[in-house]
């Protein structure tokens, strides 16, 4: 028997959990927690203790797929390399756009980057955090200066005090959850603020309930009363802080006072007192995720969390800052890898002509690379094939599933059906394949080399464990093939993830001083990391701002998020959010034992009055969608509200879920339910 530990991390959420793949005569049979890893310490969730069971799924693409008489038939390598080849060379830099992913590595995101501005010529390039998680770092750039977490993860157990917003972070992030009770366990106090009492909310020592969407009213009454009880930090604000005269005058107006916030948040004056008190001492963390991005005031939401931040000093020192949790499991290093219409690596801007030069230098494509100029998000890349009013004609899409992950999926599926042209590449037969021309299989993490990137900056090290199924290649290896048969070999040679990574630390300010060698390091290392004597950097802004002047900005914010009205005839506010056993669409987690069924969370007040009990089938209406699903009658949501997980609806009633503002309870839609007899 040949049995091997492979070091590698968890694939599903941006915690960035380290484990050992377990694997026996080449077939992976369980997972090993790396005791040594800073961030989990041996320790795993139940998705990560199951990550392994999908990777030998029956269900696995095995083969190149091109769609001859409207259906998908297998084809060779050869065959299908040719065809993308050849339409690619057909269409204009400003018909094509890319979409990669956050699910593969560091190396196959700069890969497809380098495809898209040196062989397709175009910026049209992006990735689906646009959709669930730009908003949760891009408005921290405006304050601090990095779209990135400010601390790590192991700190935040040094923090005095923790303040959860936005994130059921016990149960989608429940390795970082383990940090809060460590903190907890030292003394510090935990306030999580949550529409829903969860598994993370339960948990606090004040738990601040407030009305889905009423965020900035709760962030800025909070801070209002630091103001009003002079706790701010002077010295700080002046020092390195600009912006903070205006950001005063406007948190100080009456609206923001305690008993107005109270009214208006169900949050009780002297809770927002108490939170005030203790936000404001030395050594708070922030934590935070989607739940607070979701919805229409995402960026205000978080320019908040900086403001509160700013306001009491609380960032630069291990146990402070502002902490976004991140969702898939290399978010950060997509981003990081310019997987961006606006950034080439480490968000060096398309536009700066200098960068732009650089870039063209380095990579010396003979005919030049797309032009300084910001491409389409994907967003406008769906807008655009609706409207007809783009250009675009064909979309080449690694690892990721807009049928499934875009906020409106119909708008999706309308948008794919007006391409002339799409190459989808992924582990399994998505449901965004049913639109392709051409479907290539791709390796998936326990099948591939390369490095990943944490939530918290952490890059990591991934290493292949076993043979991917049948003739399924390298993402890189994939994109590279293509670029060949375009004609652009030269710029396509290398020969593995390694080289990939040097050229991309050659290329990148923040990574220049990472390695392979020095990522043999149970510790990885967190960017920025200019040179190889530095240590990496856990904490940022110890002493500046990524900005230009060095100063951090105050963003005051006034704009609420907008639930729809409910009526006598949809009484009840309709919300979604995640549960511990599922990651996102769930398309490798329902194929792993964590699978459960789906749920509708209903208060016991209402319950009560329209005689349903936990068990129940009842069915979900919402004004253009319905759903069925079993009751869960609760104490933890307020009454007239009401929640479900959004991993397991199907496709045919996603589009309840999606045009709702998901998150953890922010936001939402008006609703009514129905027993079913
Ligand atoms: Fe860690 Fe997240 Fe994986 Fe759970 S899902 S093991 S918290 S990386």
């Amino acid at each position: 028997m040949n049995l091997k530990y492979v070091p590698t991390t968890c694939p599903y959420c941006g915690t960035g959990c380290s484990f050992f793949l377990v694997v026996r005569d080449d077939r992976i049979v369980g997972v090993a927690p790396k005791t040594r890893s800073p961030v989990n310490e041996g320790k795993l969730c139940p998705r990560g203790m199951a990550a392994w069971e999908f990777v030998a799924s029956p269900e696995r693409l095995t083969q190149p797929l091109i769609r001859k008489n409207g259906e998908l038939v297998p084809a060779t390598w050869s065959e299908a390399i040719t065809l993308i080849a050849e339409k690619f060379r057909q269409y204009q830099p400003s018909e094509c756009c890319v979409l990669s992913s956050p699910r593969t590595s560091n190396e196959d995101n700069y890969v497809m980057m380098k495809f898209a501005r040196g062989v397709l010529k175009t910026n049209h390039i992006d990735h689906c955090e646009r959709l669930c998680h730009a908003s949760i770092v891009d408005p921290l750039a405006d304050s601090f200066g990095y779209p990135a977490m400010t601390g790590s993860i192991p700190d935040l157990a040094k923090a005095k005090c923790i303040f959860v917003i936005g994130s059921n972070a016990f149960a989608q992030h429940p390795l970082v959850g383990r940090k809060i009770i460590e903190a907890q366990r030292s003394g510090a106090t935990y306030i999580c603020a949550d529409p829903r009492k969860t598994f993370t909310g339960s948990q606090a020592d004040l738990h601040l309930q407030f009305h889905a969407g009423t965020d900035i009213m709760l962030l800025n009454g909070i801070m209002h009363e630091i103001l009003i009880q002079k706790r701010e930090n002077t010295e700080f604000i002046a020092a390195r802080t600009k912006g903070f005269d205006e950001f005063r005058e406007k948190i100080l107006q009456p609206e923001y006072s305690a008993n107005t916030v109270a009214e208006a948040t169900g949050v009780s004056a002297e809770d927002i007192r108490t939170a005030a008190e203790l936000m404001a001492a030395p050594g708070c963390s922030i934590i935070y995720s989607s739940g607070i991005t979701k919805q229409g005031s995402s960026a205000e939401n978080i320019h908040s969390l900086a403001n509160l931040q700013l306001l009491t000093g609380n960032i630069g020192r291990p146990g402070t800052g502002v902490h976004p949790l991140r969702g898939q499991n290399n978010i950060q290093g997509a981003c990081d890898m310019g997987a961006q219409p606006f950034y080439f690596t480490g968000y060096q801007r398309v536009d700066d002509a200098a960068v732009h030069k650089k870039f063209e230098t380095a990579w010396n494509f003979s005919d030049g690379i797309a032009p300084a100029k910001i491409g389409y998000e994907i967003t406008e890349m769906m807008e655009s094939l609706i409207s007809g009013e783009g250009e675009l004609k064909a979309m080449y899409i690694m690892g990721e599933n807009p049928v499934l992950s875009d906020l409106d999926i119909n708008h999706a599926k309308a948008a794919l059906e007006q391409l002339e042209f799409l190459v989808v590449q992924d582990i399994f037969l998505n449901e965004t394949a049913g639109f392709a021309d051409v479907v290539l299989p791709a390796v998936c993490f326990a099948e591939r080399d390369g490095t990943q990137t944490n939530t918290e900056r952490r890059v990591q090290r991934w290493h292949k464990a076993c043979e991917p199924p049948g003739e399924a290649k390298a993402d890189w290896e994939i994109i590279a093939s293509i670029a060949s048969a375009i004609g652009y070999q030269n710029q396509f040679a290398w020969k593995s993830y390694a080289e990939i990574f040097d050229e991309i630390a050659s290329l990148t300010p923040s990574y220049a001083g990472i390695s392979y060698d020095r990522l043999a390091s149970p510790d990885g290392v967190q960017w920025p990391c200019p040179s190889m004597n530095h240590p990496g950097t856990p904490t940022l802004y110890t002493e500046n701002f990524a900005t230009d002047d060095g100063l951090a900005v105050f963003l005051p914010a006034e704009r609420q998020t907008e639930n729809e009205k409910t009526d006598q005839e949809y009484p009840f506010l309709f919300t979604t959010g995640r549960c511990i056993f599922h990651w996102d669409t769930g398309s490798m987690t329902r194929k792993s034992s964590a699978n459960t069924g789906n749920w509708l969370e209903i208060n016991a007040a209402d319950a009560k009055r329209l005689e349903i009990v936990t068990g129940d089938a009842v069915r979900l209406i919402t004004r253009d969608a319905e759903i069925s699903a079993t009751a869960r009658i609760t104490e933890e949501i307020l009454p007239g509200t009401l929640f479900m997980p959004s991993h397991y609806v199907e496709f045919t009633t996603k589009e309840l879920v999606q045009n709702t503002m998901p998150g953890t309870g922010c936001g939402g839609r008006s609703a009514k339910i129905e027993k079913i007899i």
